[in-house]
């Protein structure tokens, strides 16, 4: 029986876990990554470590693989279309396109119907003042429109903040201004889709967040059934309107009024997918791998509810009492440094069978 080698960009717990989920499947594991002693290199077959620019060492990645795919947004682009012109690379690039820019996002979110924050680009200071004036008092956010993630790149905006002091602060970079949604909840849904076009789902979930990085996730997401179909469906329309193949994930707010509207799109697996390893038959990992090695998602059929609490920084102290708690699953990531604000691991803590 032939052998499947999946290369995978970049070395984080994202690629970790998509690797030990490649392990089970039988799938060989190549990770590329400019990381020395990246948490994905140690549980992988082997690692080449270079420059994402570093053409000779990408053809060396490719030369060794059957597939690749990406495990962070960033990814340069030209190193994606270069290895494409090697080896076949999941998902496509226009999901990329949309991920990696939020003006091109919520554009996209928009164009398919899928209902946003009232948002504009900004690029001078008359096209904040004017944003400002249409949104009647409401406070707003500008966010820098690329590399911005657990709340890194943004400032609210509210009836006392120096507009002429917060552009300085972006250095003239092109911003996207957003009204602040006053919302109920925030939720996700991830997506895997197949090269066949058959998609499964997970969630939605409900996600708290503390410094603006996911804290606790729950699952079955305590919101109406009307919300999970809404935002399940949604998450769909946009895996089958990119032509997914792999996964995505839709992070939502819920209204007070019950709408959903779309926040942002990760085009990957994501944090709040985590409990997936845990309680269901097919993780997002798993169905991740499936899907960009060309193989068939299974449904993801999850036999428990969850609370999945995140490790960051020093938390991870906190990892210990957890040894001895029944029910509860500890996920380290191999990271030597427990920076502030750094993903040391998680915990998922199973609840009702379902
Ligand atoms: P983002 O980087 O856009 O995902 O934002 C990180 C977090 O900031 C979100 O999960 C929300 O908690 C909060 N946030 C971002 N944009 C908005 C918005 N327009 N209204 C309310 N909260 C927001």
């Amino acid at each position: 029986m032939k052998i499947t080698t999946l290369g995978i960009l970049g070395g984080g717990q994202l690629g970790r876990m998509s690797a030990l989920a490649a392990a089970r499947l039988g799938i060989r594991v190549v990770i590329f990554t400019d990381e020395d002693n990246a948490p994905a290199s140690q549980v992988a077959c082997c690692t080449v470590k270079a420059a994402y620019t570093d053409r000779e060492a990408l053809h060396g990645f490719a030369d060794m693989v059957d597939f690749i795919t990406y495990e962070f947004e960033n990814i340069p682009l030209e190193t994606v279309d270069y290895l494409r012109t090697l080896k076949p690379v999941l998902p496509n690039n226009r999901l990329l396109d949309v991920a990696q820019e939020r003006i091109a996002e919520k554009s996209f979110l928009n164009s398919i119907g899928i209902p946003t924050a009232r948002w504009a680009k900004i690029e001078n200071r008359n096209d904040l003042q004017s944003f400002l004036n249409a949104a009647q008092g409401q406070a707003c956010i500008v966010k820098t429109t690329r590399f911005g993630y657990d709340g890194k790149g943004q400032a609210r905006i509210g009836s006392e903040t120096n507009l002429d002091e917060t552009l300085r602060n972006f250095k003239g970079q092109v911003l996207i201004a957003e009204e602040i949604v006053d919302f109920a909840c925030e939720i996700s849904v991830i997506v895997a889709r197949d090269q066949f076009g058959k998609t499964v789902t997970y969630g939605p979930m409900l996600n708290e967040h503390r410094n603006h990085i996911l804290s606790r996730t729950l699952y079955p997401a305590p919101v109406s059934q009307d919300i999970k179909d809404k935002a399940i469906a949604i998450t769909q329309r946009l895996a089958d309107a990119l032509k997914l193949v792999g996964v995505l994930t839709l992070e939502m707010f819920v209204t007070r009024s019950g709408d959903i509207l779309a926040n942002e799109i990760a085009p990957r697996t994501h944090n709040s997918g985590h409990w997936t390893i845990d309680a269901c038959a097919a993780s997002q990992f798993e169905n991740h791998v499936r899907a960009v090695c060309g193989l068939p998602v299974a449904d993801p059929a999850p036999h428990h509810g969850v609370e999945m609490l995140n490790l960051i920084g020093d938390d991870v102290e906190k990892a210990a009492s957890y040894w001895t708690q029944p029910n509860a699953c500890v996920h380290l990531y191999s990271k030597t440094d427990a920076l502030p604000g750094r993903k040391m691991g998680h915990v998922t803590i199973l609840k009702d069978t379902l």
